[in-house]
């Protein structure tokens, strides 16, 4: 067929295999996370442009270089979103959730965008998975979010997990550290890329987090020697609650994320495997977001992960990703019994017990075929004969025994038989 039209760059259909990847992931997500607590949410996938220049920050990558943003016939200027965290917190505060019992724990499984270069785990289109707790300041939360997503990569198989973790303080203890921060790159000025170079003045931090600034960066002050008490001790709280759940961790002076809301604990998770060490996800503190999209102070958590790399992580790690089948299969030859067996699979339909047909198949052989694919271990087989007596065989595919039944006691039978 001439192909006329491809999907957008960096944009992909997911169907067959990655499916049921994308399937296993969103399912045990969703199951750990409502153990925990967490409840689902979904907000628009575009949100007032503002919500992300104000909430991510102006001179972040993603605002700066990523966003897709365009304005709407009717004049206002929007964007598709590239994260789930900033439109979560328009959502608390446009609907008071903070006059409810706190904290609100979300979570989502989402689309978001970003103009990147499309790449092996980095495309314009991605899923995360994501969590967020708001209204509520406690180590313990944090530890929390970690611990769902850690017990989610232990769930479908990516077992060997570090979470690199480190604290940006809050602002007040920020500030001390960027006057530091920017003395010391200042004298390596020299050394530092174009793009540091621009960094320094607006947003020395995001140095630290330089794919290129390796040498400057090594030679850097710490951040952790720089924390006020209050910090501090926020975040050995969680490396202690992090122990006593035995999740393994490695202090990582240079994490700083590449968003402006975050403070204090932050984190990334690597699967030890994963050569391009690309982040499976990341996370951490967001103190200051509500506040900066108009709200009150507001205390608040969370954490996504990327989708499309765990799917890669799981690949790696040759995790396979088994679809249960119906332990039955319906075959039919001939027009009677096609429409018998159309209602008969109604009824098995009504009686939650899966069965699989193939009724665009004319040939008994192909029916046969599919079923012996399947590993079904019944066949149901009406032929014109069985129709007109309202019968069905039941062929039993491992001993190769057959019964020839009433219709109307099928399901029944068949019930009794997978027990
Ligand atoms: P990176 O440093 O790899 O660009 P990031 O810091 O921009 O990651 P986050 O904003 O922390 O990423 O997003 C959390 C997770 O979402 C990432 O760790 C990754 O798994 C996934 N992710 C982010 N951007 C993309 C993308 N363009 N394509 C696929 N997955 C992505
Ligand atoms: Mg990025």
């Amino acid at each position: 067929m001439p192909k006329n039209f491809q999907s957008p760059s960096g944009m992909h259909d997911i169907f067959g295999e990655q499916y049921d990847y994308f399937e296993r992931i969103r399912e045990v997500f969703f199951k750990v996370a409502k153990i925990y607590g967490f409840e689902g949410i979904e907000t628009p996938v575009m949100e007032n442009i503002k919500v992300f220049t104000r909430g991510v920050g102006e001179h972040t990558d993603i605002v700066e270089k990523e966003m897709y943003s365009f304005k709407t016939k009717g004049g206002d200027q929007v964007a598709l979103r590239p994260e789930g965290t900033a439109g979560i917190a328009r959502s608390y505060i446009e609907h008071n959730l903070y006059t409810r019992t706190q904290p609100i724990k979300f979570f989502y499984f989402a689309p978001f965008f970003r103009y990147e270069r499309p790449q092996a785990g980095r495309y314009r289109q991605f899923w995360q998975f994501g969590l967020e707790t708001i209204g509520k300041e406690s180590p313990v939360l944090d530890a929390q979010i970690i611990a769902v997503m850690y017990n989610v990569f232990q769930e479908l198989g990516i077992k060997d997990l570090v979470v690199e973790i480190n604290s940006m303080g809050d602002s007040s203890c920020r500030e001390e550290f960027e006057k530091v921060l920017k003395k010391h790159f200042k004298k390596e000025n020299s050394s530092l890329c174009a793009d540091c170079k621009k960094r320094i003045k607006k947003n020395p931090l995001r140095v630290l987090d330089c794919k290129k600034c390796i040498k400057v960066k090594e030679s850097a002050p710490q951040i952790v020697d720089y924390l006020c008490i209050q910090c501090r001790d926020d975040f050995k709280k969680v490396l202690e609650y992090l122990e006593e759940l035995n999740i393994p961790y490695d202090l990582n002076s240079f994490l700083v994320r590449g968003l402006d809301y975050y403070t204090n604990t932050v984190y990334e998770f690597f699967a030890s495997g994963s050569e391009e060490r690309l982040a499976l996800g990341g996370g951490g503190r967001y103190d200051g977001l509500i506040n900066l999209l108009g709200g009150e102070e507001t205390p608040a958590t969370g954490a996504a992960m990327g989708v499309e790399r765990t799917i890669l992580s799981m690949k790696e790690n040759e995790i396979k990703v088994e679809k249960e089948t119906p332990r039955v299969f319906i075959a039919q030859l001939s027009d009677l019994a096609k429409r018998k067996c159309l209602k008969l699979f109604e009824e098995f339909r009504k009686a939650n017990v899966p069965v699989s047909e193939s009724f665009g198949q004319g040939s008994l052989k192909r029916q046969m075929n599919k079923a012996n694919k399947m590993n079904a271990e019944y066949v149901l087989i009406m032929g014109e004969e069985e129709a007109v007596e309202d019968r069905i065989i039941i062929r039993d595919m491992q001993s190769g025994q057959q019964e020839n039944i009433k219709t109307k006691e099928a399901v029944k039978e068949i019930k009794k038989k997978l027990k």
